[in-house]
């Protein structure tokens, strides 16, 4: 794994403040009595980021282009639990550090500022090593359900312990992923239409796999 500052950084990153051990201090970040504390969100962020159509992880305007840094199943179900970044921050992000992408997000009722949220990492925990950098021109938020739906991607980086993935690494976080996915959709009300939604979705990750 790399260490965050050897790394090299885009300049947008570079800008950002540095915590104690020099390592760049995302936008999105909570800072508790001058220090950041990577696990949080700081109150705000998440809208400012929507309305202001800002960098997750610098604060900058987007451009055309976004990128998510998603586990495995999202690339399956093509959904984010946060925000869009550059192509370059969120490259920098998914080498530099697993900890400064938060695949999932909930309320936490004790020991956080008011308003803050928690990031919840179940699936990088569940798939430490592979991240995957989806870069694409179309994205859409689905404000109930906190979740962002990515378009057809013009990129994808797929990224383990800090270095571009090999073919079976990544095939083996897609397949550790597709259980929870069929259970979910064997919850639906149509099962049988939902689970041939899941194969068609589970092809069309497997034809962005690295060769
Ligand atoms: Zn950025």
């Amino acid at each position: 794994m790399n260490h965050p500052t050897d790394v090299p950084m885009p300049p947008r990153i570079a800008h950002l403040p540095r915590d104690k051990h020099q390592r760049p201090v995302p936008w999105f970040v909570a800072w508790v009595d001058g220090v950041p504390d990577f696990r949080v969100i700081a109150a705000g962020k998440l809208d400012d980021a929507i309305r202001f159509r800002c960098c997750w992880l610098c604060g900058d305007p987007l451009g055309a282009n976004a990128a998510f840094v998603i586990g495995p199943m999202c690339a399956i179900n093509r959904v984010s639990a946060e925000p869009p970044s550059h192509r370059d921050c969120a490259d920098y992000a998914a080498r530099a550090c697993p900890f400064l992408t938060t695949p999932n997000m909930r309320r936490r009722d004790s020991q956080l500022p008011d308003g803050a949220v928690e990031p919840d990492g179940i699936m990088l925990r569940r798939n430490p090593g592979v991240a995957l950098v989806w870069v694409s021109r179309t994205w859409r938020l689905q404000p109930q359900l906190g979740l962002w739906t990515v378009g057809d991607p013009t990129e994808t980086r797929w990224y383990a312990e800090g270095r571009p993935a090999t073919r079976t690494e990544v095939l083996a976080s897609i397949a550790s992923g597709l259980p929870l996915l069929r259970a979910e959709a064997e919850k639906d009300q149509r099962p049988a239409a939902a689970l041939a939604e899941l194969d068609a979705q589970h092809a069309r990750a497997l034809e962005l796999v690295p060769a």
